[in-house]
Order: structure tokens, then sequence, then C-alpha cells
């Protein structure tokens, strides 16, 4: 079956009694529909002094056109330790709408390990990213506005460094000539458009932690800089205000269930390159305050996703993790150890053994974060018991754990023992969490140390634009930022095609940008796509509504 055919086949309980199963009373969840709650900001103030539960990363290998199965993974794992008798809750990304339409898959998990509703998850949801787009949209007719009106701010419009977003893929946005028509229209320029989930409004959601955090980080956007080069804010164009009237209701995490009826809150979605990858603070810490357990997840593999989880997320939040499950495949071990796309279904035991090299440095890695890491083998069908026992036998020898898990095929039956294996980790305490570098290192310090212990660079290559670039920021106060680091997520390398445990490679930075809203500096390393065009033949055109009103096509 197809994982739109399970998802319809879900016996979906109303959202108010998976509220029940966290304690959160009818009247603070905020019913969209019968499925979908928003969680209201009085409750999430309500329970601010209960305990917190542990937190656990689901994270992975370096991504393969294999698929890995991260959300697949959480939700499964999520479902898993309930099925133990824990109280846990899972906490996912909400999907872009554009890419759907193109070719990339669902968000909601796989197989029988799902979030439902799923096509309202892939689709317009309960209106976030709909939210996001007006706010981030709105500034940036304040700012052209503001221009057409006298420009009191001075703003050099060949300096203005905000766009404008929609979320869609559409690569005719990408560039383009604006306030075109005369005078009436304003100053042609040059403009553009990205994606809504890279738009700083987002990164901002998700890291912000209450209302009047969310203002003031908005406030502090660069909307662009004046002749002198000195910025000009959101606050000096006055849509702060304005900005956070739109976007009160999408600040309120959404709560959802797994296919085993079990809580699962879906909030935020940034990029996970020019931002940090992670749903958002408040739904974590939310799912922190009424359930024992909460698996979350982080974009692309660990490499990128973990270090930002770790480095941004949690260090802003004041997170402490307490297990980490690594996400590894027998199909993307054979792809690291140089096997093509068309044998994956063939057995290939050595090159499982030779791919390893990637998950053992990711495991590696994570230690540095005082980490303790389990790994999970997600189990696909073509996967033989040999192949399989070579990842554990690897795995040992890093004195770690592989534990095989059928979740997709099985739900919470088939990973029980990773989550009693999750449970003795956390109980044991055997990690301590620590962010891989202090807030007082200088930017390209953290940017260094980033590349030479998780990438296993030789050098940082910037030119002396990028150096002078990252010290002026530290001089107006912005070098205790963390770095945001943007590179492509296929390989430890600035190469996509460079797989396993590469060495003898340097990091060349192209770019560096301040988000200054978000709060953090992001390090451009190669090409880094904003806003993503569609396929020759998108997925959209075999999307449609069928003869008994169910929606086909999507997955
Ligand atoms: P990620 O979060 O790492 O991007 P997902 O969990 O979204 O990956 O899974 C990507 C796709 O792979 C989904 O369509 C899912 O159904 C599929 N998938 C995941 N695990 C398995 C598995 N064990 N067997 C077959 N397909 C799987
Ligand atoms: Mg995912």
């Amino acid at each position: 079956m197809s994982d739109i055919e399970i998802a319809r086949a879900a016996n979906k309980k109303p959202i108010q009694e998976i509220g029940q199963k966290l304690g959160i009373p009818n009247e603070h969840l905020l019913p969209f529909g019968h499925d979908k709650a928003k969680v209201s900001e009085d409750y999430i103030k309500s329970v601010q002094g209960n305990k917190n539960g542990h937190l656990i990363l689901v994270t992975a290998i370096n991504p393969t056109p294999a698929g890995e199965g991260k959300t697949t993974t959480t939700v499964g794992l999520g479902d898993g330790l309930n099925a133990i008798g824990k109280k846990a809750a899972v906490c996912i990304r909400e999907a872009s709408l554009g890419p759907c339409f193109g070719m990339k898959g669902g968000a909601a998990g796989g197989g029988y390990a799902q979030v439902v509703p799923m096509e309202d998850m892939n689709l317009h949801f309960t209106g976030d990213f709909h939210a996001i787009t007006s706010a981030h949209n709105l500034l940036a007719a304040m700012l052209d506005n503001h221009i057409y009106w006298g420009n009191e701010q001075e703003v050099d419009i060949r300096r203005i460094a905000y766009r404008r977003v929609m979320d869609m893929n559409d690569r005719a946005l990408r560039e383009i000539v604006c306030n075109l028509g005369g005078v009436a229209n304003g100053f042609p320029r040059e403009a553009g458009f990205d994606i809504t989930v890279a738009s700083e409004v987002m990164a901002i959601l998700c890291l912000a932690n209450d209302l009047a955090d969310l203002e003031k980080r908005l406030g502090d956007i660069i909307v662009g800089y004046r002749r002198d080069k000195t910025p000009v804010y959101c606050r000096d164009i006055k849509a702060d205000g304005a900005m956070t009237v739109l976007l009160q209701q999408a600040m309120q995490p959404n709560l959802v269930q797994t296919l085993e009826n079990n809580p699962a809150f879906v909030h935020g979605g940034p990029f996970a390159n020019i931002a940090h990858g992670c749903n958002s603070v408040v739904a974590t810490t939310t799912a922190l305050k009424v359930a024992d357990y909460v698996v979350t997840e982080a974009g692309f593999g660990a490499d990128l996703g973990a270090e930002k989880f770790f480095d941004i997320k949690c260090r802003k939040a004041g997170l402490k993790p307490e297990a980490v499950v690594l996400v590894a495949t027998v199909r993307a071990m054979k792809m690291n150890g140089g096997v093509a796309k068309g044998d994956l279904n063939n057995e290939n035991v050595d090159a499982v053994k030779k791919g390893c090299a990637n998950l053992g440095r990711h495991i590696e890695n994570i230690k540095k974060f005082g980490m303790h890491p389990i790994v999970a083998i997600n189990h696909f069908v073509s996967d033989t018991d040999a192949e399989v026992a070579a990842i554990q036998e690897f795995v040992s020898g890093e004195g770690s754990e592989a534990v095989l898990c059928k979740h997709w095929a099985k739900g919470s039956e088939g990973i029980k023992e990773l989550a009693e294996k999750v449970v003795e980790i956390v109980e044991a305490g055997k990690s301590d969490f620590k962010p891989l570098y202090e807030d007082d290192l200088s930017l390209f310090g953290k940017i260094e140390k980033i590349a030479k212990e998780i990438y296993r660079a030789d050098e940082v290559i910037a030119d002396s634009k990028i150096r002078n670039q990252l010290k002026e920021w530290e001089e107006q106060g912005y070098g205790n930022l963390p770095v945001c680091m943007a590179k492509t997520q296929y390989s430890f390398t600035t190469d996509p095609t460079r797989r396993g445990a590469p060495t003898g490679h340097d990091l060349p930075v192209r770019e560096v940008r301040l988000s200054a809203g978000a709060g953090f500096i992001v390090a451009i390393c190669g090409e880094i796509m904003t806003m993503p065009g569609l396929p020759k033949v998108p997925s959209a055109e075999n999307i449609r509504i069928n003869e008994a009103g169910q929606i086909d096509g999507l997955f």
C-alpha cells in the first residue's frame, strides 16, 4: 500500500482525545476541523512550571537518493515509546506546499509510521505558512512604500537585503525587476522571491520563545543599508507590530496524531541550509512540559542538521537533549560504498562495510556534543541479514549499538527494542550535552571549528572581504551569535558527489549573511538555492480529486 492509502485508512480519534493524553483541556485546544488543533498561548503559559520531559533527537547519515527515513523513524519511535508505556510525543516540521507539486515526497513519515491527516499536512494545514508569507511580504511592501514616500530612513535602494516570498516552486521569480511603470509606482530596482521556508520570518517564528520575543526579533531584521553602510531595521520601517499580529495564531503549535493515535506536534519548517531546519522552539518546549519523552527530528544529515539543532536551537532555547538516534539504512550504506542507485536491490556486504565509514564519522561527531548515539537501521524489504549484520558489527566496533527497526512495515511493534534502549540511555544518564563551541569564540573561529571538527576539512578558505565582514559584525555586537552553515547535505565536503568519509578537502566560504532577527550568521559554502524550480514533469500534473472525493497523486 502507498503512504497515502495507509493514511486514508487511519482510524483517527477526535483531536480532543489526543489532547487528553497529554492533559490538555478541551478549552485550550483551538480546533481546525476534527483532527487538528492549535494549543492555546494561555495554556502554554500555564504549564511553564512543569518539569521537563526527556528530549530525543533523531538524525541521520548523509542523505542519498535511496532515502533514509528520519521522519518515519521519529514518528515510529514516538509510537514505540508509547507502546512500551511511556507518555511520549513527537515534534516534527510542517511541510512546504511548493515542493509537493514538484517531486518531493511528503513530510509526514511513511508506511505505518505516519502523522495524519497527511493530505492537510502537505497542503494548507492550519495556515501557518500563509501567515508567515503574509507577514514577510507586509514588511517588503512597507519597505518599498517607505522609499516611495520620501525614504526618510535613507535606504540605499542598491543595498536592499530583503526579498519577497511565496510558498511555490517558481524559478521565474528568482530575480525580477520591481517598481516598473513610471513615477506612480516608485523607483525601479532589482528584487526577487524566495520560497517561504527560506524566509527569515520563518526562522524567527521557529526560534522565538513567545510573542514578545517574536516581536523583538522581527524588529531586528535588517532590510537594507544606507549609503554609509549602517543597517536599516524592520523596526525603522515600523512593521514589527503588524507582522506580530499576522503571526499571533501561527505561533501556537499544532497538535495532530500518529496512525496509532499518539500525540504529534507539527510546527514550523525553516530551510535546513540558510536556516536551522528544526521544528519550532515553542512546540518543543511545550511538548517537554506535557510529555515524558519528546522525539524530534533535524533536517539533512547529522553534519548539518544535528550540528545546527545542538549549536543553534538547543543553545538558544536552553534545551538539553538526552539521547540521539542516528538513522542509517543498508541502501544508503551501499550508496556511500559506491553502489549505483539501480543496483541497490542486490546484496553487497562489502559495499555496506565500505559505506559504514560515513556512519562512523557521524557517530564520532555526535560524541563531540557529549551525546551517546544509538543507531537505528531503518529496515527496507530488500535488506539481507548479512548486510544488516555488517552494520551492527561495525557500530559495535565504534562503541555504540545498531538496532534493526521495522516501524515502516509494522508500526510501533517493529521499533519497541529501540524504544527500550533509548529509555535505558536516558535513564542511565549516558549523555551530557554541550554545544561544540562557546558563544565568545570569534565568528571565523566558529566556522573553522565546525569545518575541522565536523566536516574534517583541512582549511577554511575565505577571502579578505568575508573575513572583514565577519570582523565588522563582531564590532557591531553580533560576535556572540552562532553560525548557520549552508552546505550540500550529500557530503561532508562541499562536493555532493564525495560520499563516505572523505578527507583532504577544504571548506570554501563563498558568502556570509547576517540574520539578525533569527540570531545567527549564515556561512554559504557552495551553491544554495532559496527558490526551487519544478522538474520537467511536475507531480502536480497527476494530482487531482478522484471520484470518491479523495486527493490522488500527492504521494
Ligand atoms: P527523511 O525524513 O529522512 O527525509 P522520510 O521519513 O520522510 O525521510 O521518508 C522518505 C520516504 O521514504 C517516505 O516516502 C517513506 O515512506 C519512505 N521510507 C522510509 N522508510 C522506509 C522503509 N523502511 N521502507 C520503504 N520506504 C521507506
Ligand atoms: Mg524528514
